[in-house]
């Protein structure tokens, strides 16, 4: 695997890692917006916010590009697609998205 792949792939998990993040911070924003404001407009505002967090990050996911393949990574038939959102190697090369872990004889 070269230094380019190891990139890009870390580029893959770091957005994968920050769709998490929109989905688990959503409840607990709106929660403490709603406690510390008590405005309808302020949670609209920060749902929106939250949303377009989302929408856009999902979007950068599922139309990664594969760095060996330069195919979509999590589709299998060429057009961007949620179904293979968990998916841990390239739907076209098998590329895993984690590198495989080095294992040096001397620690065997
Ligand atoms: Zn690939």
């Amino acid at each position: 695997m070269t230094l380019e792949e190891t990139t890009e792939l870390r580029k893959i998990r770091r957005e994968r890692g920050w769709a998490w993040f929109w989905v688990l911070s959503c409840v607990p924003a709106v929660w403490l917006v709603e406690r510390a404001i008590h405005s309808n407009a302020a949670t609209i505002a920060i749902m929106l916010i939250w949303a377009t967090g989302f929408v856009r990050n999902v979007a950068r996911v599922i139309f990664s590009r594969c760095p060996r393949c330069r195919g979509l990574f999590f589709s299998t038939h060429g057009s961007p697609t949620m179904w293979n959102f968990f998916a841990s190697k390239c739907m076209r090369c098998d590329l895993p998205l984690k590198a495989a872990r080095v294992m040096y004889p001397s620690l065997e």
